[in-house]
């Protein structure tokens, strides 16, 4: 998606060890209407899937993945990372370790959220060694709901995400895939579509 890689041109910055900073637009202060054409870009790409949740981690897949759910007319569930007190019913878990933080985290939806007849499209930041991604399918699997695919801002083509979830039949499209940030720069690979 050409707006997407353009503004991480002009604002990401290239962090120690394969790590991209995109705080001013994506992370930390979010660009509404970025999000909504990323928000549109997905429910095109998915429009046919018949989706009926749509599924990501607190706290920054947060904004692209209420874009997505609303231009498919759906809800959006965030897992929490943190057990909420006021969560007092059964939940669905999962343990993910996560490459930013270095910690193996819990993360959680409520039982009452996600069903067996739920098709999910699953929404996230970024995509490094995919351990976010097949934590939030193993909640959907747990709940016996099917994930109809993975929907990705930042792929980060040098790790091996992608092919760890494509090896478990599950579909990744990223709108932008970084094939390098080595020497300060940040080069893309070609759209995936
Ligand atoms: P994975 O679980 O695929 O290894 O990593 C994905 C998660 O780690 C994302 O949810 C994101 O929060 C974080 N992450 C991975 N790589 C980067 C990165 O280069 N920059 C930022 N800001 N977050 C990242």
């Amino acid at each position: 998606m050409k707006a997407l890689q353009d503004r991480i041109k002009q604002d990401g910055n290239i962090l120690t060890k394969g790590v991209l900073k995109v705080d001013s637009f994506i992370t930390h202060q979010v660009d509404p209407e970025l999000m909504e054409k990323i928000g549109q870009e997905f429910a095109r790409k998915f429009r046919t899937q018949q989706i009926t949740k749509v599924v990501t981690l607190e706290s920054s897949g947060i904004a692209p993945a209420l874009y997505t759910a609303q231009a498919l007319g759906v809800p959006m569930i965030f897992a929490r990372k943190a057990k909420s007190l006021t969560m007092d019913e059964e939940l669905l878990t999962s343990e993910v370790y996560s490459f930013t933080k270095q910690i193996t985290s819990q993360i959680s939806i409520s039982k009452k959220f996600l069903h067996q007849e739920d098709r999910v499209l699953i929404i996230d930041d970024f995509l490094a060694n995919g351990q976010a991604a097949k934590g939030l399918a193993a909640l959907c699997q747990q709940a016996g709901a099917t994930v109809c695919g993975i929907g990705i801002l930042i792929e980060k083509s040098f790790q091996p995400g992608r092919a760890l979830l494509e090896s478990m039949e599950l579909p990744v499209y990223s709108l932008a895939r970084i094939a390098s940030l080595e020497n300060q720069q940040i080069d893309f690979l070609g759209d995936d579509e």
